[in-house]
């Protein structure tokens, strides 16, 4: 078992406290680790495939749409400066993407003169234990995030 799928089995037993909601082809999750406050992640259902030109068209599609959509939710929920999508892969080839919400100086002077992606942050900085929200926060970014999936959802 990978740890994406670990995760999705504790979304199944209702004792995932990262668990946002359900879509078609994945779920959707805010990151244990919030120095990039909004940090989502969306995770494919299963463990079929671990790349996005195995999937036949219409589900790659479908969720390449789902993606996008939890992006704006987020973009809504959190209002950074910009949206960053990634699919990696070289951690757990699960496929999962991160929804970074960016913001002017997230990066302090890393990376290029504090600009480039989130990985130019140093690790353990990124992930303290100091950027995980308390049990409040987490309630309250969680009903935010669903809010505006599903406002976008049925608003549509
Ligand atoms: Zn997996």
């Amino acid at each position: 078992m990978c740890l994406i799928c670990d995760r999705i089995e504790m979304i199944k037993k209702g004792t995932n406290p990262y668990f946002v909601k359900e879509l078609e082809t994945g779920y959707v999750v805010i990151g244990d680790n919030q120095h990039f406050f909004g940090y989502t992640l969306f995770l494919y259902k299963n463990h079929d495939h671990t790349e996005l030109f195995q999937m036949d068209m219409e589900e790659r599609n479908k969720f390449m749409q789902e993606m996008t959509v939890v992006a704006e939710a987020t973009f809504r929920a959190f209002k950074p400066d910009k949206m960053n999508y990634e699919l990696l892969g070289m951690g757990d080839a699960h496929l999962h993407w991160h929804l970074y919400p960016r913001r002017e100086g997230d990066i302090e002077d890393y990376g290029n003169k504090g600009k480039g992606p989130v990985w130019w942050y140093p690790m353990e900085k990124m992930y303290s234990d100091e950027c995980r929200p308390d049990a409040d926060t987490l309630e309250k970014m969680k009903a935010c995030l669903l809010e505006q999936l599903e406002d976008i959802n049925t608003g549509v």
